[in-house]
């Protein structure tokens, strides 16, 4: 996938979003007797889609390597410098976490002794003097972001008094109310229940595409993949790397619901390579 001419539409003076290159790998406890290779030869370019983002959506076995390489892009110090190759983006080396890259994990990730408002206004207490941003407008811009995420009424309330899918309508509204470009998002449902993760799944359509920004979504389920991806990698078992790119078959999903589309032949259609390609990878 290394270097992928950018399609049309493109921008193509500007540097993709992400970039991976020269054989990106990540070896833990390097020289030691511990050494342990999570991921390797992993080459890639995202580039942007201006207006409009887009969504990768990485399935693998578990212990594959695919948080690795989230934490790569996100700049975590536990993670960064990949062991081999460089990880950039928008053209520069990723040395630490930035504005620019948000996250969104499986557990909730919210404060508890803060409340909904104060969560959400977090990020933005963080960033207030380069953003320029008073209390009173903090509170506007959270106050718009908890009604997106279906959360208005319960702005005062704290996270032990919240469901789990509520729980993950805040994590979602902190990350996004700072408009990061490129989004990390760690199997963000997989401890939701069915209906709640259906839901959840048709806000992230939803937000997405008013944000514009550049996706990565963690999944184990693959009807999950193939709904929310444009593309969907499949990942070797460790150390891990791209098998396999799924995309031209990827229906488009904006405004159709999660469960309308399971019922159209291109969906099922799309569900059955990537099912066949998965089973194929990971045999
Ligand atoms: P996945 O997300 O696909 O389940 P991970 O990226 O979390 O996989 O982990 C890949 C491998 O790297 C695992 O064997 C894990 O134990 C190891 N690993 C992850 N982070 C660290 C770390 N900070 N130190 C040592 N080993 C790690």
């Amino acid at each position: 996938m290394s270097g992928e001419a950018p399609k049309p539409g493109h921008d193509a003076g500007a540097p993709p979003v992400v970039e991976f290159r020269g054989d990106v790998s990540k070896t833990f406890n390097a020289g030691t007797a511990k050494a342990y290779t999570a991921i390797h030869h992993l080459n890639f370019r995202i580039d942007d889609i201006p207006g409009r983002g887009e969504f990768i959506a990485i399935i693998g076995p578990s212990g594959c390597g695919k948080s690795t390489l989230l934490s790569l892009i996100a700049g975590f110090n536990t993670h960064i410098p990949a062991t081999t190759g460089e990880v950039l983006v928008r053209g520069n080396p990723v040395t630490g976490p930035g504005r620019d890259r948000g996250m969104i994990f499986q557990r909730y990730s919210s404060f508890p002794h803060r409340t909904v408002l104060q969560n959400v206004t977090f990020g933005l207490e963080i960033h207030k003097r380069e953003l320029g941003l008073n209390r009173s407008t903090m509170n506007d811009m959270a106050m718009e972001w908890i009604k997106k995420v279906g959360l208005d009424g319960h702005e005062q309330k704290y996270p032990s008094q919240l469901s789990g899918g509520m729980q993950q309508r805040v994590a979602i509204a902190r990350t996004l109310i700072l408009k990061p470009s490129i989004i990390l998002m760690d199997e963000p449902f997989s401890a939701l229940d069915e209906p709640t993760r259906i839901g959840m799944q048709r806000l992230t359509i939803d937000l997405w595409h008013d944000i514009h920004a550049t996706c990565f979504i963690i999944t184990h389920s693959i009807s999950e993949a193939v709904y929310l991806g444009d593309r969907v990698w499949i990942f070797t078992k460790g150390p891990g790397t791209i098998a396999v790119e799924i995309k031209d078959l990827i229906p488009p999903s904006q405004g159709v619901d999660p469960l309308e589309i399971q019922e159209r032949p291109e969906f099922k259609v799309a569900l059955e390579a990537v099912a066949r390609e998965f089973k194929k990878v990971t045999q």
